[in-house]
């Protein structure tokens, strides 16, 4: 469906950005992939699925990185199609005792980096007058939890960012839509189970257990393989009309 078409994904070398990359590689599009650590085993994941892959590691929170990236991508492809703004962070802690670095960062890299991304994707999206933008928002796009501010506002902010991207784009072939997992088993959320399994002196099993019964009703993880279909239904022609929305995938969270 997708062959010929080149996916950008931002923080695709772990997690949702590595699965959504997969779905849309299976779909048979070029794949640009970004982010921290290890880069060699996720292109050769791509690769085997079959799919062209390129690789640039600009730190999200540099908008001169940003840039160099989206020209990286032009030059290897010829232009980004479809953009996945997905790369992010977490930190915990109360507003009072919230490292003011840590909330830059986390402006820097969940909310400001899917803003340059896409005003620098929008001008050859607009002459193909095709494009699909996906942001990788939350359930924190839409409620909150404690000790979670900076997460929460940005999240909140990339929702907000996706209805005017889809709204300045409507009568165009350029969509734009925000995807909302719930508690999602990656490197981010692992990290979150740790800290629940010292704090309350149980087992991995039994935080993870802790951590869904606080929030999410199906009492299960969603995966990056179920995150990546959805990206692959926003890039299809039934999706060509679903425009600004914020679709939760979180087992029930936002229901209750
Ligand atoms: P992850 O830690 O597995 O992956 C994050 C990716 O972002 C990695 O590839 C990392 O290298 C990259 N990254 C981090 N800082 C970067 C920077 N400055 N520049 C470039 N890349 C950078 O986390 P994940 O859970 O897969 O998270 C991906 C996205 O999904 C995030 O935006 C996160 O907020 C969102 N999300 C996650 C969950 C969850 O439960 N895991 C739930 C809702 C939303």
């Amino acid at each position: 469906m997708l062959a010929n078409k080149t996916a950008l994904i931002t923080g695709s070398t772990s997690g949702i950005g590595l699965g959504i990359a997969k779905a849309l590689a299976r779909q048979g599009a070029n794949i640009v992939l970004n982010g921290f650590g290890d880069a060699d085993g996720p292109q050769a994941e791509i690769r085997a699925l079959g799919a062209k892959v390129a690789y640039h590691g600009a730190d999200m929170s540099k908008p001169s990185e940003i840039e160099a990236m989206m020209n990286f991508a032009a030059d290897s492809f010829g232009q980004v199609d479809i953009l996945v703004n997905n790369a992010g962070i977490q930190h915990v802690a109360r507003i009072e005792a919230f490292p003011i670095d840590k909330w830059d960062a986390i402006l820097a890299i969940n909310l400001s980096s899917a803003f340059h991304a896409t005003r620098l994707a929008l001008p050859a999206m607009r002459k193909a007058n095709w494009g699909r933008i996906i942001n990788v928002a939350s359930v924190h796009g839409l409620v909150a939890s404690a000790e979670k501010s900076a997460y929460v506002a940005a999240k909140h902010g990339v929702v907000g960012l996706t209805k005017v991207t889809a709204l300045e784009n409507a009568t165009t072939g350029v969509t734009c839509n925000a995807i909302c997992p719930g508690w999602v088993l990656t490197p981010l959320v692992q990290k979150q189970v740790d800290a629940k399994a010292s704090a309350n002196g149980v087992s991995n099993e039994e935080a993870k257990k802790l951590l869904l019964g606080e929030k999410e009703p199906s009492m299960q993880f969603t995966t990056p393989e179920e995150l990546g279909e959805l990206a692959v239904f926003f890039c299809s022609p039934a999706g060509a009309n679903v425009r600004g929305v914020a679709w939760n995938m979180d087992g029930g969270w936002v229901a209750q």
